[in-house]
């Protein structure tokens, strides 16, 4: 996969790309991720990436030439997914880290100042995404955090750890049960018995019953989309749980 990223900020990417999974994915080869400055694009004597919004009000907007000149350099294969950074997106989430995880070229654009001019969106971008219902200074986290969720599910990213990923929570359609390492007992707290027995089919229902209770209680609008087999739903009804 080749990953496209278009910010003003390029200084920002080196250090969380370069550490544990995010950097073995890249010395290995399965992603390239290059990060290109709008700015190189911009064909003005001040190579000006952003100007006054039209109808006046306070801070600066994107302009939108530099955005299509970079995206236009990059030759992509039709249908490539290109994403706009955006609060006002739809929220991401881990249905599309699955998609975006099968694109031979992603690119992502991150907006600054109080945003982007909207021809981008319209006419340049297949996507607006947004990360969470908060507003923050760039699009350069929300760009990391996507790239992150996607490249971890390129197959042979993980390595061992890939045989973990059905059980990740919103992999499932469900958050996860809870997990325990050594000591078996700390500050007089133990952890859950079935887990020290060996017996892996009842370590397998205690986890998903662990699972689905805690989906209950966190996040209940989660199990209206998973998928739960006549056992799963006989057990949250017992626990109060009534389908919608
Ligand atoms: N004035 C804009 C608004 O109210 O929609 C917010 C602009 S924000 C200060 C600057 C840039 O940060 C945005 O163009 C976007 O690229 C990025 N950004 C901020 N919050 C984001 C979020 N929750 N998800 C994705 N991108 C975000």
């Amino acid at each position: 996969m080749r990953v496209h990223i278009l910010s003003i900020f390029p200084d920002m990417f080196p250090g969380p790309l370069s550490a544990g999974i995010m950097a073995r994915a890249q010395r290995s080869g399965l992603v390239e991720i290059h990060v290109h400055n709008p700015r190189d694009f911009a064909t003005d004597r001040h190579r000006s990436v952003d100007d006054a919004p039209f109808g006046g009000g306070p801070g600066m907007v994107m302009r939108p030439e530099p955005l299509f000149e970079a995206v236009e350099s990059l030759s992509l294969p039709a249908g490539s997914p290109v994403l706009l950074m955006s609060p006002q997106g739809r929220l991401f989430t881990q249905r599309d880290a699955e998609r975006l995880s099968r694109a031979e070229m992603l690119v992502l654009i991150c907006g600054r100042y109080e945003g982007v001019d909207d021809r981008v969106a319209t006419h340049l971008t297949t996507e607006e995404v947004s990360v969470g219902d908060y507003v923050l200074t760039g699009g350069e986290l929300p760009a990391l955090t996507i790239v992150d969720a996607v490249v971890r599910l390129l197959p042979g990213a993980l390595g061992h750890g890939e045989e973990a990923l059905p059980d990740d929570s919103h992999t499932s359609g469900l958050l996860q049960y809870p997990q325990y390492t050594r000591p078996s007992e700390y500050r007089g707290w133990g952890v859950p018995e079935v887990l020290l027995s060996g017996n892996h089919q009842q370590i397998a229902k205690w986890r998903r019953r662990a699972a689905l209770l805690k989906t209950l209680e966190r996040r209940p609008d989660l199990l209206r989309t998973a998928s739960l087999s006549a056992d799963d739903r006989a057990y949250l009804r017992g626990l109060g749980w009534t389908e919608a």
